[in-house]
């Protein structure tokens, strides 16, 4: 599914554009978008790019491709090895430099498991919780064993359907997505869970090759350990999963204080944000948006837990939809695992 303006097939190609490319880029800065096999490079300031997968191999994640002088950082690293080295191969489109450094935005799965794909020598920089996550029962986090659960029912689900439709088109077109899925789980059987080699916990600065990155934690949100990737001279934030377009996946966040925390990014100069799931945000506003979500959210299961319903009762009756404008927030009701959650923190269950 090579899409779009630049679906270069030769490596001869390739190299074309890209020195084609970045020639174009100093003409109209920010603006190139480079498609390679497996990733759509948006080229977000002169030698940064946003890499979101394309549907060729299933990345689930966003990552970041800074350039420097001598060597390039990236934040994230997808979902497998696989996947990573898909990153690796759309990276070698427009830079022949070394990956020396990553990132981890935060320790989920999806962020981190690609990370093998970049050799020995790397410098792996995260937040201390991401460092304990990894170096902890990586292999028994829920979130994780939850994902593996749904990749498998999506094939037991694919297979299925097949089993029961005669049209050849529509068979096709299932058995293209049941080998798509299928190796994915295969891909899952290379996954070597790979810490951090260097942690933070509140800032840390990288200054080396005419690039200024800032790594700030600014508190607890999606995870215990969510970084924000600031690029301070492009006015330019990696988020991971903290600040999305929309509502983030809560089954390890901390919702009381999540508002808080996007507080914290709020304070930084800031023209784009890159979430690591979904496009582009320029709309800077949103982060209030999202941020009245938690604080609502809060509230809400505050209320219903103090009247004494049980969790799955609130979840069913907390009423949000007062963000239907903003987030799409239209049924009633919030997320069961998240609210639990928040009657675990609540009761002490979870620190
Ligand atoms: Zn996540």
């Amino acid at each position: 599914m090579g899409k779009g303006l630049f679906s270069a097939k030769s490596i001869q190609n390739q190299l074309f554009w890209s020195t084609f490319m970045s020639v174009l880029a100093v003409v109209s800065y920010a603006q190139e978008v480079i498609n390679t096999n497996t990733h759509r490079l948006e080229q977000v300031a002169d030698g940064v790019y946003f890499a979101t997968g394309t549907g060729d191999i299933y990345t689930m994640s966003n990552a970041l491709i800074i350039e420097r002088d001598e060597d390039i950082v990236i934040v994230d690293s997808h979902i497998t090895p696989a996947a990573g080295r898909a990153l690796l191969d759309s990276i070698r489109i427009v830079s022949d430099k070394p990956v020396t450094t990553m990132i981890n935005s935060h320790f989920h799965y999806d962020h981190s498991n690609g990370t093998p794909a970049f050799g020995e020598g790397l410098e792996i920089i995260g937040h201390q919780v991401t460092y304990d996550k990894l170096t902890g029962d990586p292999e028994n986090e829920h979130t994780y064993q939850s994902s593996l659960r749904r990749f498998d029912s999506t094939v037991a689900r694919l297979e299925n359907e097949l089993s029961n439709v005669t049209d050849s088109d529509e068979r096709r077109q299932i058995q293209n997505q049941l080998d798509y899925w299928k190796r994915h789980v295969e891909a899952q059987s290379e996954i070597v869970f790979t810490p951090p080699t260097q942690t933070l916990r509140d800032k840390m600065t990288l200054y080396r090759g005419g690039r200024e990155i800032q790594l700030h934690y600014f508190g607890r949100a999606h995870t215990g350990g969510d970084l924000a990737i600031y690029l301070p001279d492009e006015k330019i934030v990696f988020t991971g999963d903290m600040m999305l377009g929309g509502i983030s996946y809560m089954g390890d966040g901390y919702v009381t204080e999540w508002a808080d925390t996007l507080q914290g990014l709020k304070g930084l100069d800031i023209e784009l944000i890159l979430p690591g799931h979904g496009p582009r945000i320029t709309d800077i506003e949103r982060i209030s948006f999202v941020q009245a979500y938690y604080t609502d959210l809060t509230e809400e299961i505050r209320r219903l837990k103090d009247l004494g319903y049980s969790a799955e009762e609130a979840s069913a009756r907390a009423d949000l939809r007062q963000h239907e404008q903003t987030l799409g927030v239209r049924q009633l009701g919030a997320n069961l695992e998240a609210v639990q959650r928040m009657y675990d923190i609540w009761d002490g269950l979870i620190q």
